[in-house]
């Protein structure tokens, strides 16, 4: 398609041009309400809506509808129903009403729900969510909804965030007004998720199991190149790479996603997609589905997409940055220092309130990040480790120091970038650098949280920053609201927290090992695994925290944090599997069929009685993989029995335990067996293709 980008974009989109144009003037006005003072929807109202988007969508060539919403899986949901009603005359007419808009009961009892909803009462509920716009995808009218139980509990990832949003809303607003900021109305938070991401060739790609089942690779030797000449990066983007890039953004764009920066990432084959920032709730159901189209679209160019944290070992893997910010209805953007950041009193409190969110809740933060997946990333020498830091660069931690030693700050002169060549155009050095090492990074005017893994829902950890967010900012506003004195009250608050969180401040290499012994000094947390990491989400600081801004209730954090270390251990258990039946069915037979072929080589030639010299490395070779297959037959046997072991741990954490302890260290030694066989067989025994043409084939 020649895209003219103005015409195509947000298309497929129900957005607010669309329902002003086409919305009766009551109903418009009344749906706006609607949104913006969340007061209750008439089913009149919503009956022309759902009448005016059924047409709309026609013409866009839906047939269908469905709810779409995000359930605990972690990717979309999607039932789809045919807008078709009977005619009295045996024909059919195109229906679509209020109520199928505004609610939906699917049969949830297949979601995950961690035991909040028994299987006997397998009613759930979706609720329309006016907040995100409806759009076409693939001939299917996708209204977003909330979702939840028939008891009413929220089983779903989007309805927390929401909330947490009305937390920061409440709480940003009572600093505002203490600022004097009468003007503000609202508050929220802004996100722009950058998305990485690998490109293989799928005829590749459908040769391995491991790919298919795990999406990431269980075995492989390291290729001859790999990462180290770091010519990758922004290199120049091959032109069936640039072919896919120029469709997706088609594709995104029509669906009103922000598609803006695409480029090459560190790894071989791996890419970048960054959308410009929007609002919270959009942001996310824009990153799933974003998600959604990067895999369909890769289909198309015969490419697969990889979302998995860590495809390939000693190679890069895939994060997610999740760019945090608070933007106010006016406009502003409550994260922007202003040319004299050490004077701006209402920036530094809601800086400071970041920074002192993160240091008393790492846990949180930490947590809201761990997946299996994630666990081969965080720590490694090429991701954010698993302890939380806040990287201010240099100027704004210099405030933080002049304001713990009450002291002023002196300003640094910025430093003029010239280039050394007359006709390059100066300017001045930014005030912060980037520290690229840093698990939250203050980059200008946002936060950067970069421990995310690539196919995580931004919905977690963003309803997760949001509530610990709000948090401090109510403490710091009911704290406030009592001084007699603002001025001397706000010094004290600001000068008390530069103090006591000062730990969490490291503008330092986050990859360096001193850092792991210097946290541990500072008292900071460094939970290195998922099941280490999660227990902290029932702690009771955990539960009081959500109750008291209505996000989760007790029992909805016990549903997910059993969810979680379920899929901690499925995931295990799946590659467990897959491991065996690779190593059972493929690879252990080929290196059968490779030693049968050396062994005749050298049973041949010792025939003709020629001299031993002459079959002396065919001899050596075939002890060497002997022995490999030896230990890999007996590592086999290993990893079968305690995979079959793990269905003895009935309780969740448990079980996560056992599967990090024991089965992934059996694994570990499995595929290093494995992989220094794979460098010893000649390549037309090998089942799959090897690293280095999965990595160099696009
Ligand atoms: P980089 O991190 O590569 O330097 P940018 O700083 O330009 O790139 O932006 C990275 C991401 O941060 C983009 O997705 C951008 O839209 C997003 N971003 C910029 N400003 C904000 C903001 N106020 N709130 C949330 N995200 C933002
Ligand atoms: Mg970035």
């Amino acid at each position: 398609m020649g895209a003219n980008c103005t015409e195509i974009f947000g298309s497929m989109v129900f957005n607010d041009a669309v329902m002003k144009e086409r919305l009766p003037g009551a109903t418009y006005k009344a749906l706006k309400l609607h949104i913006r003072e969340n007061t209750s929807l008439t089913l009149e109202v919503a009956h022309v809506a759902a009448n005016t988007m059924k047409d709309w969508a026609i013409e866009k060539g839906a047939t269908h509808f469905t709810h779409w919403f995000q359930p605990m899986t972690g990717i979309t949901a999607e039932k789809h129903d045919s807008f078709i009603a009977p005619a009295p005359d045996g024909k059919i007419i195109m229906e679509f009403s209020g109520k199928e808009l505004i609610k939906g009961e699917p049969d949830a009892s297949s979601f995950p729900s961690g035991g909040l909803r028994a299987t006997f009462e397998a009613r759930g509920y979706t609720a329309w969510d006016p907040t995100s716009y409806a759009f076409v995808k693939e001939g299917i009218l996708c209204i977003p909804t909330v979702f939840y139980s028939y008891g009413g509990q929220v089983l779903d990832k989007k309805t927390p965030l929401l909330r947490s949003q009305e937390a920061i809303n409440k709480h940003a607003l009572r600093i505002l007004r203490l600022c004097g900021d009468w003007d503000t109305q609202r508050v929220f938070t802004t996100i722009g998720p950058e998305q990485e991401y690998f490109l293989l060739d799928r005829t590749l790609y459908e040769q391995r199991k491991d790919l298919i089942y795990c999406g990431r690779t269980l075995f492989g030797a390291k290729p001859p190149k790999g990462q180290e000449m770091e010519d990758h990066y922004f290199g120049s983007i091959k032109s069936r790479v640039a072919a896919y890039m120029k469709d997706l953004d088609e594709e995104l764009w029509k669906l009103g996603i922000y598609a803006k920066t695409q480029h090459n990432e560190v790894a071989p084959s791996q890419h970048e997609l960054a959308p410009i920032f929007s609002m919270t709730n959009m942001a996310c159901d824009h990153n799933q589905l974003a998600m959604e189209v990067m895999k369909k679209v890769a289909l198309r160019h015969n490419l697969v997409c990889l979302l998995h944290e860590k495809p390939f070992a000693g190679v890069n893997g895939s994060g997610k940055h999740n760019n945090w910010s608070m933007g106010t209805d006016r406009g502003a953007n409550l994260l922007e220092p202003g040319p004299a950041p050490e004077k701006n009193k209402q920036f530094l409190l809601f800086l400071f309130a970041v920074v002192k969110a993160v240091d008393v809740y790492q846990e949180l933060l930490r947590l809201s990040v761990a997946t299996a997946a994630n666990d081969h990333r965080l720590g490694a020498n090429e991701a954010p480790p698993a302890i939380l830091s806040v990287f201010l660069g240099d100027e704004l931690t210099g405030v933080m120091d002049a304001i713990r030693r009450g002291s002023d700050y002196e300003k640094k002169a910025a430093r003029e970038m010239d280039g050394g060549v007359k006709i390059l155009p100066h300017f001045l050095q930014d005030n912060t650098d980037r520290n690229r090492t840093s698990p939250f990074a203050f980059t200008g005017n946002k936060f950067e949280f970069r421990m995310l893994g690539s196919s995580l829902s931004i919905a977690g950890p963003n309803f997760i920053l949001n509530t610990i967010v709000a948090e401090i900012l109510d403490e710091f506003a009911g704290r406030l609201e009592k001084a007699a004195d603002f001025e001397q009250a706000s010094r004290d608050l600001l000068q008390e927290t530069a103090a006591k969180h000062e730990r969490i401040i490291f503008n330092g290499n986050n990859y360096a090992e001193e850092w792991v012994s210097e946290a541990q000094k500072r008292g900071l947390l460094n939970l290195k695994s998922t099941p280490e990491a999660l227990p902290y989400f029932c702690s009771e600081k955990s539960i009081r925290l959500f109750g008291r801004h209505n996000i989760l209730t007790e029992e909805e954090i016990r549903s997910r944090c059993d969810i979680l270390l379920e899929n901690y251990s499925k995931t295990i258990h799946i590659e467990a599997l897959t491991m065996l039946e690779m190593l059972k069915k493929d690879i252990l037979p080929a290196v059968v069929s490779y030693l049968n072929e050396l062994t005749t080589v050298a049973w041949n030639k010792k025939k003709l009685e020629l001299p031993a010299s002459v079959y002396k490395t065919e001899e050596a070779l075939i002890l060497k993989l002997s022995h490999l297959y030896a230990g890999l037959t007996a590592q086999t046997d290993l990893l079968n029995e305690v995979t079959l072991g793990a269905a003895e741990r009935s309780e969740a954490h448990e079980a996560a335990v056992y599967y990090k302890d024991k089965v992934l260290p059996v694994m570990q030694e499995a595929r290093a067996l494995a992989d220094e066989l794979e460098a010893n067989t000649a390549e037309k025994y090998w089942p799959f293709p090897t690293y280095g043409k999965l990595l160099f084939s696009v």
